[in-house]
């Protein structure tokens, strides 16, 4: 599938699609619709379960999309939260430096400068891939959205480029509230703001994101998650020093140098990826950043990446970063407020691990990995427990007690599953609809259902998504049948 595509069935089947559409949209921002909102609520859910609520001290916050100026001068964002920015002199297009380049066949690392972009660009005689015109200086660009706040605007604020900060911010009050245990774990799932200069490719460089981060804070000499359940499992990983794939247990990696806490997070998040959404082994990877892509604060940083074929091979969906203890170290500097942990006689900073996804990004990956068409069907193979709908309420017929019996249903269900009802168009139609948007279930109402003298009286059909294998169930037995396939095995 293409990017075009993917959008043209995100659009038709209730997925997502630019906002202010009806305006002609703008770049890089795109709203949810029906489908879309309940899938992307999915994933959420299913994160929060599998990486926050099952770890005793580990919790979900929420912050404030908007933040004041300051702490974002002591992170570090106001001076270096930046993109090299390049300029045609003709036509005035302007093209993020990095992406323009590669474009053109030349790769710059992600932290390259202005005057390595020039360089760049008249060592190789670059012109304007639009109108040919010739390019103008490269220039740095603060990636946040400012916002003037109060009746004369005179207080500058951002909207939060990350949640990361959000969580940054509450540490001392949590580690204070939660009895001074460590590691603890705060967890944000929101909006961050990003001024992007070429929004594009889907949902892959937007201007409103939606992040899932968990940020944990530890003590560095006391932080050894138990690595045993993870023996013999291999994990893909370009480990920057050879920059190739290769396929490696956690205790190579760990023989390789990697600190045991930070192998054990790549593993759940490779177990995460591969077993609970069900992404191909060949189509998931660590790749590890290092010299000039690492961002300046991290001691390990690597991608977590998909191949999603849309954007063309491999793309990074998350990160996993071990951020030393720059953050607290910063804000604690930037407040003057102390952040010192104290464990066993010792006082230090806390380090942070943070685990970082761009849920945007992965909606889109798993439409991508999971929409196939064959033998003239379309349909969104997703696990049942990520599909947007557990199953259709179907009536067969507009009949008068058919309709009252599926309405009956309808409201019976939702109690414990998310329902789609659908009383509209042939019954294959209505299948299909299902099939496109990944419902496992399709319960079909009909004369069997509700006549007293059908020796099917009592029962309703079934059909299964993947196999189209129809069953049919008594009625008191349906919602364990239900329940049964929709359990999601974390261990
Ligand atoms: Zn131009």
């Amino acid at each position: 599938m293409n990017i075009e595509d993917l959008l043209g069935y995100a659009r038709r089947t209730g997925m997502f699609w630019p906002s202010a559409e009806i305006y002609g949209g703008s770049a890089g921002l795109y709203d949810y619709g029906h489908i879309g909102a309940m899938l992307k609520r999915r994933f959420e859910n299913i994160w929060l379960s599998y990486f926050v609520e099952r770890n005793q001290n580990y919790f979900l916050i929420d912050g404030t999309t908007l933040l004041p100026e300051k702490p974002l001068v002591a992170s570090g964002h106001a001076e270096r939260f930046n993109d090299v920015l390049i300029a045609c002199k003709k036509c005035k297009t302007y093209f993020r430096a990095d992406v323009l380049l590669s474009d053109l066949g030349i790769q710059l690392n992600e932290g390259a400068t202005p005057q390595e972009v020039d360089a760049a660009v008249t060592k190789n005689s670059l012109k304007c891939p639009k109108c040919g015109g010739s390019l103008g200086e490269a220039k740095s660009f603060n990636m946040m959205i400012d916002v003037a706040l109060g009746p004369d605007r005179s207080d500058h604020g951002y909207l939060r480029p990350e949640t990361a900060q959000s969580a940054y911010l509450n540490f001392y009050r949590e580690y204070n509230l939660l009895r001074q245990k460590l590691p603890l774990g705060l967890a944000i799932i929101g909006r961050a703001y990003r001024n992007e200069i070429s929004p594009r490719q889907g949902l892959y460089r937007l201007r409103e994101l939606i992040q899932a981060e968990l940020q944990i804070f530890f003590d560095d000499q006391a932080f050894q998650p138990d690595l045993s359940s993870f023996t013999g499992t291999t994990i893909n990983v370009v480990p920057y020093e050879t920059g190739k794939l290769e396929s490696k247990t956690p205790d190579d990696l760990v023989a390789k140098g990697y600190p045991a806490f930070y192998v054990y997070h790549m593993a759940i998040i490779d177990k995460f990826y591969r077993k609970i959404l069900g992404v191909p082994e060949s189509k998931f990877r660590f790749l590890e950043k290092g010299g000039e892509d690492k961002a300046f604060y991290n001691k390990i940083h690597m991608d977590i990446e998909v191949n999603v074929e849309s954007w063309g091979g491999f793309k990074e969906v998350g990160g996993l970063h071990y951020r030393g203890d720059y953050d607290l170290t910063s804000h604690s500097k930037g407040s003057n407020k102390s952040m010192i942990a104290k464990s066993e006689g010792r006082e230090f900073m806390p380090h942070v691990l943070e685990l970082s996804f761009g849920v945007d990004r992965n909606m889109w990956a798993q439409l991508d990995l999971f929409f196939t068409h064959s033998d003239g069907r379309q349909v969104l193979a997703i696990k049942p427990y990520v599909a947007p709908y557990s199953a259709a309420v179907l009536p067969l017929q507009n009949d008068a007690s058919i309709n009252g019996k599926a309405k009956e249903l309808f409201l019976q269900l939702s109690r414990k599953f998310r329902i789609f009802y659908d009383s509209s168009g042939s019954i294959g139609k209505r299948y299909a609809r299902m099939d496109e948007i990944g419902t496992p279930y399709c319960i079909t109402v009909d004369y069997d259902t509700v006549d007293g003298k059908s020796q099917n009286f009592g029962t309703v059909t079934v059909r299964k998504r993947d196999s189209k294998e129809q069953d049919r169930i008594k009625l008191p037995e349906l919602e364990s049948y239900l329940q049964a396939s929709l359990n999601v095995e974390f261990d």
